[in-house]
């Protein structure tokens, strides 16, 4: 059983309500052993959005609860860095993610790809000039440029994360940026980092992030670090289609799956 959930989100991330505490009681309820919270850390949002929090209040926060917790569960504290190559503010960009992991204890990094070309692909808007071929070829080249400039991080979040926001009716052949997805890996590996398995589409009746197709590449081309996150946003999200993610990934051949501590992982079987 996966007993350890590390992609969640909790009010110190702007798109989430849910107290830190109630997440950590539902995570209990729910038998795992290990919760880590990676709140929103996004710098240089477009549209004047912000999806920051203050680290200070977010360890003193997170800290006593770990400690009034230990024994039921147990708490690490990690973050979910949105990394970005647009030329004009990636030195800037660096040098904050830099500064945040060189400075605060987190556990565990994930690095995530939210923004290309300044624009969130969330916002349907976006999709209207472009074609979607060319959006996504977009996502995947800032996800290598990510890879390859910033050490900041542990896993990168929803590899495929693009493929979530395609317009209703529009498909994209995924097999055309095969060699982009393979070189992404080998970078990935060979700097020692690894990938999610992002449960929260999967638990909408949708697919996982990154498809099982990705993964299998991934461990045909030696990854082995694979964290399991819900990437939930409330208590009732929290491990969300754990079990079915679990069963994919055995038939895939997988055996293990990856938590963080200061930084470090550890396995444990699936
Ligand atoms: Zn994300
Ligand atoms: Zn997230």
């Amino acid at each position: 059983m996966i007993n350890a959930d590390f992609h969640t989100h909790s009010s110190f991330s702007t798109d989430s309500e849910a107290e830190p505490e109630s997440m950590i009681q539902q995570a209990i309820a729910l038998g795992l052993k290990t919760y880590c919270f990676t709140d929103h850390m996004d710098y240089v949002f477009p549209e004047g959005e912000e999806f920051l929090f203050d680290p200070k209040e977010y360890f003193e926060t997170l800290t006593a609860l770990r400690r009034k917790y230990r024994g039921q569960i147990d708490i690490r504290i990690g973050v979910e860095l949105g990394l970005r190559d647009e030329p004009d503010i990636r030195d800037e960009a660096q040098r904050l993610c830099k500064d945040l992991t060189d400075n605060n204890p987190f556990d565990f990094v994930i690095g995530s790809t939210h923004v290309i070309a300044h624009f969130d692909p969330y916002n349907r808007e976006y999709w209207k000039d472009r074609s979607a071929e060319d959006i996504v070829r977009m996502y995947f080249e800032s996800v290598l440029y990510s890879v390859c400039h910033y050490d900041c991080f542990h896993v990168y979040g929803h590899l495929d994360y693009i493929l979530r926001y395609l317009p209703e009716g529009v498909t994209v052949d995924i097999t055309k940026f095969e060699p982009l997805i393979d070189q992404i890996l080998t970078e990935l590996i060979a700097r020692g980092k690894g990938i999610e398995v992002n449960t929260s589409r999967l638990a909408r009746g949708s697919v996982m992030n990154p498809s099982p197709k990705i993964l299998a590449r991934y461990r045909e081309l030696g990854g082995t670090i694979l964290t399991i996150g819900s990437d939930a946003h409330r208590p009732d999200r929290i491990a969300g289609a754990f079990a079915e993610a679990e069963a994919i990934l055995k038939e895939l051949g997988f055996k293990e799956y990856t938590v963080f501590r200061k930084g470090k992982p550890s396995f444990r079987r699936l």
